[in-house]
């Protein structure tokens, strides 16, 4: 056979191939799509709706399992304090009062001081590296393990990016002026805050502008520009600082009750698994796009923008530490976590530090 004439069988042949696998494909899918079953859930979250970031991506979950399952799998989506209140969707999905919610693991952590890893720590991993730790680093094992012990699954569902400091009534010149102030800051970093003099408190996002404007807090951190202008955070308090020390890289996750999981078909466990990666990869993207417009705003609308003073950063840093160590010594499952997530950051920041760090100074000189 000459070259050329082989050529074209072989091109018919794998056509004709192709174009079978394709038919018998879709018949099975057909079949397998007809034969799952209409399922119903209901996902609680910590977010109001107002925030198009957040409960954005979480609609956008639902949307995309609706779509997936030709509209068999729905899950409708619920606002902080419809269903349950928006620190109580972690006990809602263990209890099974509903099938899933979308949350953070550091609301939680007086249950066990190891879901501050699921979100952020402080000093911890900016957004890309948190990812890494997450899906090739342990995380998603580790913290799989922790979940396990209160009947959910979890999945990283969305971040936020290096979020900012927060708002402050008065200016802070030095960590003397932290002392007696009342913040709303959650997670380890709330921890943190508290050693360096802070009361601190933790109210869900939607009900931060009152308790700022009311006074029962001086001081206040949620996200970053865009959602923090949603909130109306600058029109009750003109101090921003930055950077926001305690989540250089938020992950937020869907929480699945675990005997709900087990008897979903393995296609929808799939879609799930997909829309919840899709939202992690989303709502980072959306953020990173309307931060810097809504910063802008800010700066134009009168908020005063300032750096948090060195000796904040610097005994902030020591404390974290020293507060990894306390958990550590205290919680078997933080120190085992803790162990391998610090090695994983030695060797992410050194690797940073060659690749992108040595672009950003060059690019932000200029
Ligand atoms: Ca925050």
């Amino acid at each position: 056979m000459k070259r050329r004439q082989f050529l074209t069988n072989t091109a018919i042949t794998a056509v004709t191939s192709a174009t079978l696998v394709s038919c018998q494909s879709q018949n099975k899918t057909t079949v397998v799509a007809n034969s799952l079953p209409e399922v119903r859930w209901r996902m609680v979250t910590s977010w109001p709706r107002s925030l198009d970031t957040i409960y954005g991506a979480v609609e956008g979950l639902c949307n995309r399992v609706k779509e997936l399952s030709g509209g068999k799998f729905q899950i409708t989506p619920y606002a902080a304090g419809e269903i349950v209140p928006g620190l109580e969707v972690f006990d809602a999905v263990q209890n099974g009062t509903v099938e899933c919610g979308h949350s953070a693991g550091y609301y939680y952590i007086g249950k066990n001081s190891a879901l501050a890893f699921a979100t952020s720590l402080p000093f911890g991993l900016l957004p890309a590296q948190q990812n890494a730790w997450w899906y090739y680093g342990g995380g998603l094992e580790a913290m799989r393990r922790v979940y396990a012990d209160f009947n959910i699954i979890n999945f990283p569902a969305g971040s936020t990016g290096a979020q900012m400091g927060g708002w402050f009534k008065r200016e802070i010149k030095s960590a003397s002026d932290l002392k007696g102030l009342k913040m709303r800051i959650p997670g380890l970093g709330g921890e943190v805050m508290a050693a360096m003099g802070v009361t601190v408190q933790n109210i869900p996002g939607g009900e931060l502008f009152l308790a700022l404007d009311r006074g029962a807090i001086d001081a206040a951190e949620w996200v970053g520009p865009y959602d923090d202008e949603k909130l109306g955070l600058n029109k009750v308090a003109r101090y921003y600082y930055y950077p926001g020390w305690w989540e250089p890289g938020a992950t937020l996750e869907l929480f699945v009750n675990k005997t709900a999981w087990e008897k979903l078909p393995k296609e929808y466990q799939s879609m799930l698994e997909v829309a919840a990666k899709e939202a992690n990869s989303s709502m980072l993207a959306h953020y990173d796009f309307v931060n810097q417009q809504a910063l802008q705003r800010l700066l134009a609308g009168g908020t005063s923008l300032n750096p948090f003073p060195d000796d904040i950063l610097k005994q902030a840093e020591k404390i974290a530490f020293e507060i990894y160590q306390k958990n550590a010594a205290q919680n078997p499952m933080f120190k085992e976590i803790y162990q391998s997530w610090l090695e994983f950051r030695k060797g992410i920041i050194q690797w940073n530090s060659i690749n992108e760090l040595s672009f950003a100074n060059f690019i932000h000189r200029a």
